[in-house]
């Protein structure tokens, strides 16, 4: 019989997974994915600097640091990669989790799922699936050296990711539909600073390429209906993700999982933490997921030791 279960792999399940270490809690972390990080697979290169104590470090950095102390610990969570959870069931006093490859038996739940198994949203253009020089995410950014790059969309992760370029690349366009962009106002007044050029508002209209290599896109102004061609040797889509939410036998509210205190969900000893779940005042971001990671999984000791003193420190 397993003490925690943990679902999701991603920056708060990896986290969990040290804490139910240091708490010496047995358990299985399941990933969907055959990476560890979840979203941080998204933008690896972009250098996050809300970490406390860290000035410089990418997210492909934090990765991999997380992946390090998790495994240092000698009894850690096993780690089941490219395992999905499809479902659970309570049985008795415990729960039984559900993957394709089996079943598990556990006494708590810990549910750090993201997005789900979210896919990125796609332009849906003719030739989108052809062409091999169109990416989702931008996993080396020397992939972007000398090359004309342009970027679609106008979210923190499309200006962050052509800050990160600009200077690398031959030329840089981004088009974004709306006339203002939605990210930081300080990433935005660095794009405008940087010699990117600035396509606004505009739609993508069309794909031009041959065989499997996109050569151009086809771009439309929105207010005037007036066409442009822009050369590319590679096109970066940012239009987020589309979550697949897991289906999971527990209230919800929309996509999001509802949690009541410690984290603990409408079932007894199942726990939500991290971007699945909202609450007035969450903050869909790293640190807030490791804030309640800390309250669940003390809440978990809690329950699989009635009568410890729970540690606090470590
Ligand atoms: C472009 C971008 C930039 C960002 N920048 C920052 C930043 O600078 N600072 C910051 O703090 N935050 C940032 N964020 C947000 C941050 O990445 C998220 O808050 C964080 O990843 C949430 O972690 P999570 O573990 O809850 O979920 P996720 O990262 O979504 O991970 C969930 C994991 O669970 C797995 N999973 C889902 N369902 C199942 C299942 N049924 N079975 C098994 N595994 C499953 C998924 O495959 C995934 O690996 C950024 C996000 C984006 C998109």
């Amino acid at each position: 019989m397993l003490d925690i279960v943990i679902i999701g792999g991603g920056p708060i399940g990896l986290y969990a997974g040290v804490l139910a270490s240091l708490h010496n809690l047995n358990g299985i972390i399941f990933e969907a994915r055959d990476v560890k990080g979840g979203q941080l697979n998204l933008y690896p290169e972009k250098t996050v600097i809300d970490l406390p104590g860290h000035l410089s470090l990418t997210a492909d950095e934090f990765e991999k640091l997380m992946e390090k102390q998790l495994l240092e610990k000698p009894n850690h969570p096993e780690i089941h990669m490219c395992e999905s959870v499809d479902t659970f069931v309570k049985d008795g006093d415990h729960y039984i989790v559900k993957t394709r490859e089996g079943e598990y038996q556990t006494r708590t739940i810990l549910i750090a799922s993201g997005m789900g198994n979210a896919q990125p949203r796609k332009p849906g253009l003719p030739g989108e699936d052809q062409y091999k020089n169109i990416i989702y995410a931008l996993r080396d950014k020397s992939l972007c050296e000398g090359k004309k790059v342009v970027i679609l969309g106008g979210g923190d992760s499309a200006v962050d990711m052509a800050n990160l370029v600009v200077d690398l690349t031959a030329s840089l366009s981004i088009v974004h539909r709306r006339n203002e962009f939605r990210a930081q106002s300080s990433s935005v007044e660095k794009l405008k600073a940087s010699r990117a050029k600035i396509y606004v508002p505009y739609n993508t209209t069309a794909l031009i390429g041959k065989d499997d290599r996109l050569t151009g896109v086809e771009i439309t102004n929105n207010e005037t209906q007036e066409k442009k061609i822009l050369e590319a040797d590679l096109l970066f889509v940012n239009f987020g993700m589309v979550p697949a939410q897991n289906d999971f036998p527990l209230e919800k509210n929309g996509m999001n999982i509802v949690t009541y205190d410690f984290f603990m969900t409408s079932l007894e000893n199942v726990f939500a933490v991290g971007n699945t779940i909202n609450y007035p005042g969450k903050v869909k971001n790293i640190t807030c997921g490791m804030g309640e990671a800390v309250v669940a999984v003390t809440k978990i000791d809690q329950i699989i030791n009635p009568g410890k003193n729970i540690p606090v420190h470590f």
